[in-house]
Parts: structure tokens; C-alpha cells; sequence
């Protein structure tokens, strides 16, 4: 079954399994954070050209608007000689013609992926029940409990950071632009009967808590509404060097009646001056 890659939350996997082929959510490793290193380029996006480059074909890769830069590695897929790429438009807004517009794509990109499949979609294969996962984690006693949001972490760096915190803190929350995907709503089955790119957009386009989506509050309701059920103590925000994105809402979290920010630069391996930092935040916390 021909691998589709994707590195962004509005990507549904679950088309891409309708379509007879394999969802691979990428995750890059310490060798593709290496060669991520290009002044002006975003390191999440030039680790996940990177690691598509070692791949090993045939595979398909889709791209999309959800920033200019991720918007550009699909121009820089295409220039390198990469194949089967896609490039999926994903609406700022969230009103009924922004989900028109989504469902159009969505169907668009059912047609690409059934060409490289030669299988009709199946969309009785998608599970409706329930949302992607958990959105919070059960937290350890007397740690510092933290929330995470800010650009894409992965898995390696997200090990690195909960290796930093040690016994002192705990992430109860994931909310980086890479993990916030498992907070979009179920899907709703008679909807998906009636017509699956609209339930499908809907249920990404108006519940994935973006910073993309505007009007830009709905994140930061999202994130106050989180942090009722989710006791918090700090908020650590990963911020990726070249993202202008997360750097606006660092601004923005500081203004609002939330828990301690700490902004850190994270660019692959934990930074010695972003760990003197977490170390100083800790304290501050009361660990
Ligand atoms: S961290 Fe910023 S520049 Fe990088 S992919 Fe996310 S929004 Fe785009």
C-alpha cells in the first residue's frame, strides 16, 4: 500500500485510508533536524523535505496552504523532481463558504489519491465514533504542570523536552501545531452518509484549534477553555526561528489572564540557553 506522507493537523488520514492507501503522519529524527538548518526556512518544514528525500518511492506527499512556508516546500518539492505531491488549500475562515470551498479540495485530493490507488474511495471504512484521541494527559503529583503549544514538536524532541522537565514538571497538555489535530470533534455518521467532504471539512475547518484560523480568538478561547478542565501551572510556548506565526501569539498569550509563558527556541536539539530558561521557569513555578 503506496505510503501518503503529510505534516499538517488539517490533513484528514482518514481519507487517505478510504482511498486504499497509508496515512503516515511524519515525524522527523534527530538526522533530518541535521540538515535543517537553512537561514529564513522554518526548521519543521525543511526537516520535512528532508525527510521525504529519504524516502523511498513510490510514495505521494500532501502539502498545504496552512502558512507561506509550508505553502513553499510544495514548490520546492515539485522543483527538486519530487512526485505525487498535492497541495491541499486550507481556508483561514470557518463559515459555510469556507467549508464549501474545503470540501471542494477535499474532494479534489480524493481524486489524486484514487488515481495513484486505482481504488474508488470507501467511505464506510471511516470510523465516526469518536475523535482522534485524548487530548489530555493524567498528570504525576508535585510535578509543575505544564501546557505545550507552538510549532510542530516531534516525538524525539518532545522525549528531549520531558527529559529537561525531569521529576520538577509534566506536559498535561500538547497542543503544538503538530499534536492539535486530536482535539477535532467525532464525526458525524449520518452526516458522512449524506456527504463525507462536508462533514469531513466541517469537522476540521471549524473544531482543529488553529492559530491560522481566523477571527484569531476562537485559539485563544479554545486554550482558556482547555486550561477549566485541565489544571495548569505554566505554558511553555515552542516557538520555531523564521515562524512570524508563533511569534505573534507569544504577544498575544501574555496580554490574557493565563498561567506563566515561557517562550522557547527549540530548532531540533534543546538549545543550552533554552534550557538555562525552562530551569529559571521551574523555579519560578516553585520546583
Ligand atoms: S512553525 Fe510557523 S513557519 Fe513553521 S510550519 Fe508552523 S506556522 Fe509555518
Amino acid at each position: 500500500m503506496m505510503p501518503v506522507w503529510y505534516n499538517c493537523p488539517f490533513v484528514p488520514a482518514e481519507l487517505i485510508s478510504a482511498c486504499g492507501l497509508s496515512s503516515r503522519r511524519f515525524d522527523a529524527d534527530a538526522g533530518d533536524f541535521c540538515a535543517a538548518q537553512t537561514e529564513g526556512i522554518c526548521f519543521a518544514v525543511e526537516a520535512f523535505l528532508t525527510g521525504m528525500k529519504k524516502q523511498t518511492p513510490p510514495y505521494a506527499v500532501i502539502f498545504t496552504t496552512l502558512c507561506d512556508q509550508m505553502r513553499r516546500a510544495f514548490d520546492l518539492y515539485q522543483a527538486n523532481g519530487g512526485k505525487n505531491g498535492f497541495l491541499l488549500n486550507v481556508p483561514v475562515t470557518t463559515g459555510p463558504d469556507a467549508i464549501s470551498l474545503f470540501a471542494e479540495e477535499l474532494r479534489q485530493m480524493k481524486q489524486f489519491l484514487c488515481r495513484l490507488s486505482g481504488h474508488a474511495a470507501r467511505f464506510n471504512t471511516i470510523h465516526t465514533d469518536a475523535p482522534i484521541s485524548q487530548g489530555s494527559k493524567p498528570h504525576k503529583n508535585n510535578r509543575a504542570k505544564i501546557a505545550l503549544t507552538g510549532g510542530p514538536v516531534y516525538a524525539c524532541q518532545l522525549a528531549a523536552l520531558e527529559h529537561s522537565l525531569g521529576s520538577r514538571g509534566t506536559i498535561v497538555l500538547n497542543a503544538t501545531e503538530n499534536a492539535v489535530e486530536q482535539f477535532r470533534r467525532a464525526l458525524n455518521p449520518e452526516a458522512m452518509k449524506t456527504d463525507p467532504y462536508v462533514e469531513l471539512a466541517a469537522a476540521y475547518l471549524q473544531t482543529i484549534p488553529s492559530i491560522r484560523t481566523r477571527p484569531g480568538h476562537l485559539f485563544y478561547q479554545w486554550l482558556e477553555t482547555q486550561l477549566q478542565t485541565t489544571a495548569v501551572d505554566g505554558i511553555i510556548l515552542i516557538r520555531h526561528p523564521f515562524c512570524d506565526h508563533w511569534r505573534g501569539v507569544e504577544h498575544q498569550l501574555r496580554q490574557r489572564p493565563l498561567p506563566p509563558v515561557l517562550a522557547i527556541e527549540w530548532n531540533g536539539s534543546p538549545q543550552a540557553a533554552a534550557l538555562s530558561r525552562l530551569e529559571a521557569f521551574l523555579e519560578m513555578l516553585g520546583q
